[in-house]
């Protein structure tokens, strides 16, 4: 072997990265860099930053029901949740208060792995940084909530699968009502 051809080799390739930046975006594997913020790379589906809560239709039908899972999964516990009750003192299936603290988040997921109603997901928004630290990354419930549109947008593979999921599960669960009280008609 050659004394240096190791290193003429390394520098032929970065001849050649150099020039082919010039013809060839980064996707097509020419330039790394982007400029940013001018241009931006795609997320990947499962990219994940912080959380957000889905609702269908409308914000008054949000999926969360106030069950406390995801707060007592969190690990760094910044999930804060009170119940909302109604004017008699029942309580409801929906949060009063939601809040999740940005600046304790570590951005795990847990809480989406955690959440049985389909109601939490990780977001791909990132640039949400301000110059008022504890305002600005306290996040509360309607700061947090996000139309089941949005979630289709940003990640439709796992959006499609889950309405499907729900749709399923509706129809088994009408299936099964119309069923008992089937059963309940007299002969
Ligand atoms: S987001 Fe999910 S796990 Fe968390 S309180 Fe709401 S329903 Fe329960
Ligand atoms: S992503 Fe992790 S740290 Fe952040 S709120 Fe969810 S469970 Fe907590």
């Amino acid at each position: 072997m050659i004394f240096g051809s190791g290193v003429l080799r390394s520098m032929l390739i970065t001849l050649k990265n150099f020039f082919t930046s010039y013809f060839k975006g980064p996707e097509e594997g020419g330039i790394f860099t982007v400029e940013y913020p001018e241009t931006r790379l795609p997320e990947k589906e499962r990219f994940r930053n912080f959380p957000f809560l889905v609702y269908d239709r409308n914000p008054e039908n949000l999926r969360c029901v106030a069950c406390d899972i995801c707060a007592k999964e969190c690990p760094p516990k910044c999930i804060y949740i009170v119940r909302e009750f109604d004017k008699e003192g029942r309580p409801l299936k929906r949060p009063a208060v939601f809040d999740i603290d940005f600046t304790v988040c570590m951005n795990c997921g847990i809480c989406e792995e955690a959440c049985p109603f389909d109601a939490i997901y990780m977001d791909h928004e990132f640039e949400i940084a301000g110059p008022e630290r504890q305002s600005r990354l306290l996040y509360h419930k309607d700061d947090l909530l996000k139309s089941n549109e949005y979630f289709h947008k940003i990640r439709p593979t796992d959006a499609t699968a889950i309405d499907q999921q729900r749709r399923e599960a509706e129809e088994k669960k009408k299936a099964a009502a119309e069923a008992a009280a089937k059963a309940k008609q007299p002969d």
